[in-house]
């Protein structure tokens, strides 16, 4: 049985190549979310609403909550999203819009654990529902997440990509990890569904079912032009940058490598023309929602596929631990 969770990023629209500033927490109307949101309901799915701080205490952020907690009761969770630069509270001591902190696990300790807190406490105050799961900004995992998280009462987290490396940006590097859900610490982490590319398809094909060769090559002294002479491309299981026929290409190779659970992921601001450098125009918008909606329709349907909340995956008997991942992390 395959299963899928739908993650939205349910955030501020800001241009993603200017960098980070406190000032950018414009939010507009989320017609077009609520409207893939019932779609995708409609066709089986469930959808969870990462929101972060602007998004969640705007006047149309508060509106589409409103609606979807009283439309879809058990079919949407609410988590935890946080976008350092534009959540309380602020340290002033530090340069909080420096671009090493747009990822949250480089923020001090305390820091990171005061936003969380602050941002669960909001969402839960607007959704009045517990939220137990987190999705970084910037999928910005840092050495006290972890605990910041258990620490706050969260039991799930989304923050991981696999095979992808943001350690050149200054931020977390994922090559170590493939898709499978696994627990660490007391928390389930469920990665943002990713699959390696190449223009020689056998290729990805191999290091999908075999990502500890992936794990050998990222390790090599010479990787990069293995990487080069392989043609490899992570694809995440989105349709930003990916149209239908590949996401759906990206979830039979990976059923092929024996993987089960899915994540499909896009973000809110992507259903707003000119907002994230995939849909610059409204009929770009359109595209990617027919696409959305098309995808949710082949998995749930003609997949015969089964629709999971991130948080239904905890205390499940079937998630293995860090230490059966078998992969030094
Ligand atoms: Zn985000």
């Amino acid at each position: 049985m395959v299963k899928l969770a739908v993650v939205i990023h349910a955030e501020e629209e800001f241009n993603w190549r200017s960098g980070f500033s406190r000032k950018n927490t414009k939010v507009s109307d989320c017609e077009t979310l609520v409207h893939v949101i019932d779609s995708l309901t409609a066709a089986g799915a469930k959808v969870t609403l990462a929101m972060d701080f602007p998004f969640v205490t705007s006047d149309r952020g508060r509106a589409a909550i409103r609606y979807l907690r009283v439309q879809h009761e058990n079919n949407i969770e609410f988590a935890a999203h946080l976008h350092p630069w534009v959540s309380p509270p602020f340290d002033n001591t530090i340069d909080e819009e420096h671009a090493k902190y747009s990822f949250p696990g480089n923020l001090p300790a305390e820091l990171e654990y005061q936003k969380i807190r602050l941002l669960k406490q909001t969402i839960e105050s607007e959704c009045q529902r517990e939220v137990v799961t987190y999705l970084a900004g910037r999928y910005g995992l840092g050495e006290a997440t972890s605990g910041n998280l258990s620490r706050l009462g969260f039991k799930v987290d989304l923050s991981i990509c696999p095979f992808r490396d943001y350690s050149h940006l200054g931020g977390p590097n994922f090559q170590g990890y493939d898709n499978r859900v696994f627990t660490r610490n007391g928390i389930t982490h469920i990665p943002h569904t990713s699959g390696l590319f190449s223009s020689m398809p056998w290729v990805g094909a191999y290091l999908n079912e075999n990502p500890a060769v992936y794990r050998r090559i990222c390790q090599s002294t010479s990787f990069r032009s293995a990487i080069r002479l392989l043609q490899l491309d992570v694809r995440r299981l989105s349709p930003e940058g990916a149209n239908f026929q590949q996401m759906c290409d990206t979830v039979r190779a990976l059923r092929h490598a024996g993987q089960d659970h899915f994540v499909m992921s896009f973000h809110s601001s992507s259903l707003v023309a000119g907002s994230t450098p995939y849909t610059a125009t409204p009929s770009d918008v359109d595209t990617m929602v027919s696409d959305i909606l098309a995808f949710g329709h082949w998995f749930m349907v003609e997949q015969q596929g089964q629709a999971f909340l991130p948080q239904q995956l905890v205390g499940s008997s079937e998630i293995i631990t860090a230490d059966q991942l078998g992969v030094v992390l």
